[in-house]
């Protein structure tokens, strides 16, 4: 059943189940590469880590068959989010995937801004590409200057174009990038990543998430069609932002809160979370990776029954 046998366990620190969290929530496609490349199942339909080891991670692998227990050893060393990241890659070479997926030039028709921080990049998408949209779909573009690019939501994709809000803030390389795009200009886009939603079907839903979450949450309210109602609760530094909802028609029933950031990314969203009228039993929010982290631990502890989904959208440099 396994190709190797597993080493020492990692200890479960907070951090350790994050990455499992993180990976599980987010990445279940990249961990069926490694199902398929590194053990014998070839029909798996889910996969979740169970367990990390010093060489390798414990998968629970769901198949027609059944569910199994599948060992598989890392194909590189290093820190285990690296390792990770790596037997993935590994994985994807060896079924013959590009790791990088689709690699498609884009050109650009139109860039404004939307509100004081946000601008609008309208792209124009190659002929064949995109039949299929659906809100918080990802692409990672190319920066100039910056190895890995910039992730950005696709907000809205019609027909051949494609709207992609930027929010630009202490020219950082993402926000430069996005300033400078001319209508004519060709942008790299590489990869995709679909966003992984809770079932909102279930009952009440929450959304919630600072600036890098607005166009998620705008297109999925845009696309709303379950009957509970919806708490948006959004956490911006300048009040100005609010605008960018405007244009966005609300399901009947959503009750939108802006909350003005003091002090820590999440702490505003963080001190309302034990006000809300009704128990959510969806929650989906994408803002600061550390403050993503400290309200998913609060939300499950105060609402055990939901399913939570928070994603960290971008990461708080050393110092900043
Ligand atoms: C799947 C996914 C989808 C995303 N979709 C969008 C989107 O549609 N629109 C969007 O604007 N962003 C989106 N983001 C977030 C965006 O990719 C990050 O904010 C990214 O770090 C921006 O790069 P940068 O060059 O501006 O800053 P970086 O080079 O990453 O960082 C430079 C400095 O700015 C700080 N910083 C980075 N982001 C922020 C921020 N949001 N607020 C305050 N400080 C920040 C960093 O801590 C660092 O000090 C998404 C992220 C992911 C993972």
């Amino acid at each position: 059943m396994t190709t190797l046998t597993p080493t020492r366990p990692l200890p479960m620190t907070d951090e350790m189940q994050d990455l499992i969290l993180h990976v599980n929530e987010g990445h279940v496609p990249e961990l069926l590469h490694c199902v398929r490349a590194f053990t014998p199942v070839q029909d798996a339909t889910q996969a979740q880590i169970t367990a990390l080891f010093e060489d390798g991670m414990e998968l629970a692998v769901t198949a027609p068959a059944g569910v199994s227990r599948r060992f598989v050893p890392f194909a590189v060393p290093g820190p285990v989010h690296e390792a990770i990241r790596g037997t993935v890659g590994a994985a994807m070479k060896k079924l013959g995937l590009n790791p990088e997926g689709r690699v498609a030039a884009w050109q650009v028709t139109d860039n404004r801004p939307l509100t004081a921080h946000m601008r609008r990049l309208v792209l124009h998408l190659d002929q064949d590409e995109r039949p299929a949209w659906r809100p918080g779909d990802a692409c990672r573009f190319d920066v100039p200057g910056q190895d890995h690019g910039r992730p950005y939501t696709l907000r809205r994709v019609q027909g051949a174009l494609a709207h992609v809000d930027v929010y630009c803030h202490d020219q950082s390389p993402g926000s430069v990038w996005a300033q400078g795009l001319q209508p004519g200009d060709l942008v790299t886009v590489r990869g995709e990543r679909h966003e992984p939603f809770p079932d909102f079907t279930g009952g009440p839903a929450l959304l919630l998430g600072d600036e890098t979450a607005l166009p998620t949450i705008a297109a999925l309210l845009e696309g709303w069609a379950d009957e509970h109602p919806v708490r948006v609760l959004l956490e911006v530094g300048d009040a100005a932002e609010q605008r960018y909802l405007d244009e966005v028609p609300l399901p009947a029933g959503t009750h939108v809160s802006w909350l003005p950031r003091v002090g820590d990314s999440g702490a505003a969203l963080l001190a309302v979370l034990d006000t809300l009228a009704v128990a959510p039993a969806a929650v989906w929010g994408a803002l600061e990776t550390g403050a993503a982290k400290r309200l998913r631990k609060h939300l499950r502890a105060e609402y055990p029954q939901a399913d939570v989904r928070l994603t960290g959208y971008w990461r708080r440099s050393e110092g900043s």
